[in-house]
């Protein structure tokens, strides 16, 4: 992974870049980002410039053996913590991320941008509560305590650390406060918050910022080339801020029903067309958490638009989005717009409550057929 190939590094990667070169760089750093973000991509971008044969001042070559081996995750002096639980092959005291290296190995490559959830389902482990157990701290001791094998540095991806399990963290407090020489411990976090307080004290801080629209479009455009300007368009406006969720967008097919899935629902709660508006809850029902959650999103999306389309061009929609959007602006005022958000977002915060997804949808679509019919 270089910096280059990273939608949103800002002024990191000078700042890291310069660290190493001066070699201040701090020996146990967090990396946080939002879920879906960059942390793990600029912790894996870090160790390949530490360890590049051939670096210039802004990135690694990309080419030579030792980026080679960081490409495939088998560079020797890189070692990889993430948090981890039991799957049908893998139980007991088997549960250490040894066992799970050639999974993540691949999820690397795969889905650098992943989620926890993403990575769980990449080693058949999604049913499982998900942590980094105790025994790992050991290993990591155990490891750290070796020479490196090309005799440059060290390095300790700890990905997502806020699974660390409170013994685990406890155990690794010295070793994060004086790692031994030579020694970089990068922690990638999806939710810094939650990490033991005793650990981020001790760490330097770096936190990268959402990646913007026009960012994460011009992302999957280079990235991604066969697909069409629309596709890449509509993938950013349903994924944003999340790398991840844009990329999966760009061709899972369920995702996609969620542009003509909240087209119908407007225009039904408009013309207040009940029955088929209970059609619809049933099918919101039967969508995955993470679709219907992007449902709801992409509803707040399409609403912002509505709101801002006479004034400004619409950017990182479809043409039939856009289309679709100005016509549905024309119908409905401001008022209407500021009450339909309010009305998204709160939906929105039941349902990551764990809210039953019908019923909820249902008192959505009435609140809002609703509010079109009295204001
Ligand atoms: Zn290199």
């Amino acid at each position: 992974m270089q910096f280059a190939s990273i939608p949103n590094t800002n002024n990191f990667q000078t700042k890291l870049c310069q660290a190493v070169s001066n070699n201040t760089l701090a020996h146990a750093l967090l990396i946080a980002s939002n879920p879906g973000g960059s942390a793990l991509p600029l912790a894996l971008a870090l160790a390949s410039y530490l360890h590049c044969e051939n670096r210039s001042e802004q990135d690694s070559c990309g080419q030579c053996s030792s980026c080679q081996k960081m490409q495939k995750g088998i560079h020797p002096d890189v070692a990889y913590t993430f948090p981890i639980s039991s799957t049908d092959q893998i139980k007991g005291k088997d549960v250490i991320c040894h066992n799970f290296l050639g999974e993540w190995r691949n999820f690397i490559q795969q889905s650098p941008f992943g989620e926890s959830t993403h990575w769980a389902v990449h080693y058949g482990g999604d049913k499982k509560q998900l942590n980094i157990p105790r025994e790992e701290s050991r290993q990591i001791i155990k490891n750290l305590s070796l020479k490196s094998f090309e005799g440059k540095f060290k390095v300790l991806i700890i990905w997502l650390p806020e699974f660390l399990h409170q013994s685990a963290g406890n155990a690794l407090l010295k070793i994060i406060e004086e790692p031994p020489s030579g020694t970089f411990i990068l922690l990638a976090s999806h939710n810094y918050q939650a990490i033991l307080t005793t650990i981020l004290s001790r760490l330097q801080q770096f936190h990268v910022p959402l990646v913007t629209h026009e960012e994460l479009s011009n992302y999957l455009a280079l990235n991604y080339p066969t697909y069409s300007k629309d596709k890449v368009a509509t993938a950013t406006s349903l994924g944003a801020p999340n790398i991840q969720k844009a990329i999966l967008a760009l061709d899972k097919s369920e995702t996609n029903q969620t542009v003509p899935f909240c087209q119908q629902w407007l225009r039904l709660c408009y013309v207040k067309k009940m029955d088929q508006l209970v059609t619809l809850a049933d099918q919101f029902h039967k969508c995955s958490k993470m679709v219907q959650k992007q449902h709801l999103t992409y509803l707040l999306f399409m609403i912002r638009n509505a709101l801002i389309t006479p004034y400004i061009k619409m950017q990182f929609a479809s043409e039939e989005e856009t289309t679709f959007i100005q016509n549905f602006s024309k119908n409905i005022d401001a008022y209407q717009i500021d009450c339909a958000a309010n009305l998204i977002n709160s939906h929105y915060y039941q349902l990551e409550r764990n809210a039953h997804a019908k019923i909820l949808f249902l008192n959505l679509s009435i609140a809002i057929a609703e509010m079109f019919r009295t204001t």
